[in-house]
């Protein structure tokens, strides 16, 4: 990758550690990263039209339109923000939206972290959330009390999306989608193994930045 190449995408299941890695790479490069899901909570915490029109379909773990998706993206990749490129997370997740943003964006990599469904739903129906974002696990990263947020003290809660039942349909949503864009992407594509600890998983994407890329 060249010192230009900024233009990425981060694939994986939900409860790969997407963005933990997200970070890892968006801090080596400097650039920010555009999470679809974020974009989506935060319009429904919001209430605003957007919100209003996708909320049904995020709180059930279903995907909203493409349509809907492709325009709120790229409006917000016009921002002087994404002028030296930009990590996207969670986009695209299906071959349509991928030939939507390639008519506007040459993407230089695609790192799919990649792990077992059944390590996603341990992960994920484990997860708690505090009003401003931060992310805790009950078993693998345990505030100090149980239920609040040690950076805010907000009350920590499970995202609607986030119960067992809505994992394996958003994972199985996943798959089936997940399997044509790697294949779309092949020539840009890095696995890495998302099963062993974060640290570990962390070190495999730093390492392939280092060993591959022209700073
Ligand atoms: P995520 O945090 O990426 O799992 O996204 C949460 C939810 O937002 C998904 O379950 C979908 O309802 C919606 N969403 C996020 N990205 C997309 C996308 N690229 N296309 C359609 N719906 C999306």
């Amino acid at each position: 990758m060249s010192k230009e190449s900024k233009k990425i995408i981060l694939l994986g299941p939900q409860g790969s550690g997407k963005s933990t890695q997200g970070e890892v790479i968006t801090e080596y490069f400097d650039i920010p990263s555009v999470s679809s899901g974020n974009i989506l909570r935060q319009a429904i915490a919001d209430d605003t039209p957007l919100g209003r029109k996708v909320a049904p379909t995020v709180n059930k773990g279903n995907l909203i339109s493409d349509q809907d998706m492709i325009e709120v993206i790229l409006e917000e990749l016009k921002k002087d923000k994404y002028e030296n490129g930009f990590l996207l997370d969670g986009f695209p997740r299906n071959i349509y939206q991928a030939e939507a943003l390639a008519k506007h964006y040459t993407i230089d990599k695609v790192f799919n972290i990649e792990i077992a469904d059944e390590t996603a739903i341990e992960r994920i129906s484990g997860r708690r959330i505090c009003p401003e974002g931060h992310t805790w696990h009950i078993e693998y990263e345990k505030p100090q009390e149980a239920g609040i947020c040690d950076i805010c003290n907000g009350n920590l809660t499970q995202r609607a999306d986030d119960q067992e039942e809505v994992v394996k349909k958003r994972l199985a949503i996943y798959r089936e989608k997940t399997a044509e864009l790697l294949d779309y992407y092949k020539d840009r594509l890095v696995i890495i193994d998302g099963e062993p600890p974060i640290e570990v998983v962390k070190r495999s994407v730093l390492d392939y930045l280092e060993n591959n890329n022209v700073r």
